[in-house]
C-alpha cells in the first residue's frame, strides 16, 4: 500500500512546470502570472483633484477666515476628461472636479462644499468666497503616487484576480503572461449509468462523477470538459480514449478500478502496461491509478499522443476526495496556483472512529464555537462513500491521521477548507 503523500508525489511527476502563454488580461482571470508585470506608466498619470471643488493657489487663501472670507473670480471651469492644459493665474481660481487635471500654478484644492458655491451642475459660478485657508498639496493626487512608471505592478506569481484585473487595465495592459490553463477531459465508465434527463430504469442511475469531476477541475483553474461516459466494455472505453487524448493534458476516468468482475478501466488499461493501479492506505478513495495514455496510431501509422491519466474510483465521495487529495494540488501547482486549500486545526464537534492504517478524510461542517474561542467542525453523513447529499453540505474535509482509530469531542484535528 503508498501512502497518500507518496500517491501524491507520482500523480504531482505527471505533469512539467507551467508553461507560459499570453492572454487577454480578462482572460487571465483566476490564473497566475509566470512574469513580473511593470508599470509602463505612472498612476496618477498627471496630478489631478481628489475633490470636486476649486484648484487655487494657497498663498492666495493665507488670510482667510470667517471674518475675513477671501472671494476669488472663477477663471475656468475643468471637469474630468479636459485634456487642454490650463494655467491658473494668481488670484483666481479654477471649478474642478474628482479626477480632472489640476491646472498649472495651482497648489490646492478647496472641496466645494467648504464654499460658498452650489454643489451641483449649475453653470459655473462667477466668484467664489473662501472662509478658511487651505494647506499647499490638499486634496490634490499627485502623478505617480500610486505607481511611478516601471515599478513592479505585480510580481511573477501572483494570482489575477478583480483588484489585479483592475490595475493591469488602468495600465493600459491588455495581454499578460499567464500559466497556460490544463485541459481536463473527464471521461466516466459504467453501464448503468444514464445521462439526467433521459427516464431512468430499474438499475440505472444517473451520471454524476462526470459532471462533478469537471466542475472540480474548473475550480482547480482547468478548463474542464466533460466526456459523458462509456459502458464497461474495454473496446467502447480505449476508443474514447483515443478521441479525446488529442485535446487533453489530463484525461480523468471514473469507475472500474476496483475489486469487481467488470473493471473495465483496470482491465483496458492494464493490458496496455502505461498505467500503474495501485492501493493508497486511505479512505475513501483506497483504488487508484495513473500513468500515461498512449493513444493508437492513426490511420495514417502517425503515432497517437501520449496524455497523462488519473484513474479514480466511481463511488462519487471516494471519486471527489481523490480529486481534492491528488488532482487538484497537482493541477494547480502545474499552472502556477498555490497547490492547497488551506488547512486550519479545529476541535471535533463529536467523537469519531477511523479505520487503524488508513488515512481517513471526514466530511465536516465548520462553525466557530458558542464562546467565540476557536473553530469546530462538526462531523457529517456516513463513512461510506456513495452519500453525495452530505458531501455536497460539508465545507470541510477532516484529515484523520493513518494510525489514529478514533478521537473523542473536542480533540484538535487538521481541516482542509473547501468553500
Ligand atoms: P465502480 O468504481 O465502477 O465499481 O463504481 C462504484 C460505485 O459508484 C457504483 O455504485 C457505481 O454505480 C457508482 N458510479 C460509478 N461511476 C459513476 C458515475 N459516473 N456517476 C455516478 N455514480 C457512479
Ligand atoms: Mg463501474
Amino acid at each position: 500500500m503508498r501512502t497518500v503523500a507518496e500517491h501524491q508525489a507520482v500523480v504531482a511527476a505527471l505533469f512539467g512546470p507551467p508553461v507560459p502563454v499570453r492572454l487577454p488580461v480578462p482572460e487571465a482571470l483566476g490564473r497566475a502570472t509566470l512574469a513580473d508585470v511593470d508599470a509602463p506608466l505612472s498612476l496618477p498619470g498627471f496630478d489631478n483633484s481628489a475633490m470636486d471643488g476649486f484648484a487655487v493657489l494657497a498663498a492666495d487663501l493665507a488670510s482667510a477666515g470667517p471674518d475675513s472670507p477671501v472671494t476669488l473670480p472663477v477663471a475656468a471651469d475643468i471637469p474630468a476628461g479636459r485634456t487642454d492644459t490650463l494655467t491658473l493665474a494668481p488670484g483666481t481660481a479654477h471649478r474642478i472636479m474628482t479626477g480632472a487635471p489640476l491646472p498649472a500654478g495651482a497648489d490646492a484644492v478647496v472641496p466645494v462644499e467648504l464654499t460658498d458655491a452650489v454643489i451641483g451642475p449649475v453653470a459655473a459660478a462667477e466668484t467664489v468666497t473662501f472662509t478658511a485657508p487651505v494647506e499647499s498639496g490638499k486634496h490634490i493626487r499627485r502623478a505617480g503616487s500610486d505607481i511611478g512608471r516601471g515599478a513592479r505592478a505585480l510580481p511573477a506569481g501572483t494570482v489575477i484576480g478583480a483588484p489585479q484585473v483592475g490595475l493591469l487595465a488602468a495600465l493600459g495592459i491588455v495581454e499578460v503572461t499567464v500559466a497556460r490553463p490544463l485541459r481536463v477531459e473527464v471521461l466516466s465508465t459504467g453501464s448503468e449509468l444514464v445521462e439526467p434527463g433521459n427516464p431512468l430504469q430499474h438499475g440505472q442511475i444517473y451520471e454524476s462523477n462526470g459532471a462533478m469531476l469537471t466542475a472540480a477541475a474548473i475550480e482547480a483553474g482547468a478548463l474542464g470538459r466533460h466526456v459523458h461516459f462509456v459502458p464497461d466494455d474495454t473496446g467502447d472505453f480505449l476508443a474514447r480514449l483515443d478521441e479525446v487524448a488529442g485535446e487533453a493534458d489530463l484525461i480523468i476516468t471514473s469507475g472500474g478500478v476496483s475489486a469487481g468482475a467488470f473493471e473495465v478501466v483496470k482491465d483496458a488499461l492494464s493490458a496496455t502496461g502505461s498505467v500503474e493501479f495501485v492501493k493508497v492506505a486511505m479512505q475513501p478513495g483506497m483504488p487508484q491509478g495513473c500513468g500515461h495514455h498512449v493513444a493508437s496510431a492513426g490511420s495514417d501509422g502517425t503515432a497517437g499522443p501520449t496524455v497523462p491519466i488519473i484513474t479514480l474510483p466511481g463511488n462519487p465521495v471516494s471519486a471527489l476526495v481523490s480529486f481534492e487529495v491528488f488532482i487538484r494540488p497537482a493541477l494547480r501547482t502545474a499552472t502556477g496556483l498555490p497547490p492547497h486549500r488551506p488547512r486550519v486545526t479545529a476541535r471535533l464537534g463529536a467523537d469519531i472512529r477511523s479505520p487503524q492504517g488508513k488515512r481517513q478524510f471526514l466530511r465536516g461542517v465548520l462553525r466557530t464555537d458558542e464562546g467565540g474561542s476557536g473553530v469546530v467542525v462538526d462531523p457529517i453523513g456516513p463513512p461510506a462513500s456513495h452519500h453525495l447529499r452530505f458531501l455536497a453540505e460539508a465545507d470541510a474535509l477532516i484529515d484523520v491521521p493513518t494510525e489514529t482509530d478514533g478521537l473523542a469531542a473536542g480533540s484538535p484535528v487538521d481541516v482542509l477548507v473547501l468553500r
